[in-house]
C-alpha cells in the first residue's frame, strides 16, 4: 500500500466524516476469536490493522480503513463491522480499542491456537 494511499485516506477522514476522529467507523474482533486466533484476517489486511494478544486479536480502529475485506477470512464468524456487532458482543468495540494501544502488530504466523 502507497504512503500516498494513507494520505489519501487520512485526507478523506479529516475532509468527509461527520464525526469525531474517535468516533471513524471500524472493524471488531468479538469473543468468538477467544483459543482460535486462525488469523487468515491479517493476511487479507491492506493496512496491518490487527494486533496480537495471547489468545485473539483485536483491530487498531485508527488503522482500520473499513474494507470489510477480513470479515469473510474468518472461519469462526468472528470480525463485524462496528455497527453490525451483536449485542452481547458491543463488549468488544472497548476491548479492541483500549487492548490494541500496547499489543503487537499480528503478523499472522502465531500458533494457530484452535488446533492445540
Ligand atoms: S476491515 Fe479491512 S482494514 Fe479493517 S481490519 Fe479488516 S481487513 Fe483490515
Amino acid at each position: 500500500m502507497s504512503e500516498t494511499f494513507f494520505l489519501g485516506w487520512s485526507n478523506y477522514k479529516d475532509s468527509y466524516c461527520k464525526c469525531e476522529p474517535d468516533q471513524y467507523m471500524t472493524h471488531v474482533v468479538t469473543s468468538a476469536c477467544v483459543n482460535h486466533k486462525y488469523q487468515d484476517c491479517v493476511a487479507v489486511c491492506p493496512v496491518e490493522a490487527f494486533r496480537e494478544l495471547p489468545t485473539y486479536l483485536v483491530i487498531d480502529p485508527d488503522e482500520c480503513i473499513d474494507c470489510g475485506a477480513c470479515i469473510a477470512e474468518c472461519p469462526v464468524e468472528a470480525i463485524f463491522a462496528d455497527t453490525d456487532v451483536p449485542d452481547d458482543q458491543e463488549n468488544w468495540i472497548e476491548k479492541n480499542e483500549t487492548e490494541c494501544v500496547d499489543a503487537e502488530i499480528a503478523e499472522g504466523d502465531s500458533p494457530i491456537l484452535a488446533d492445540d
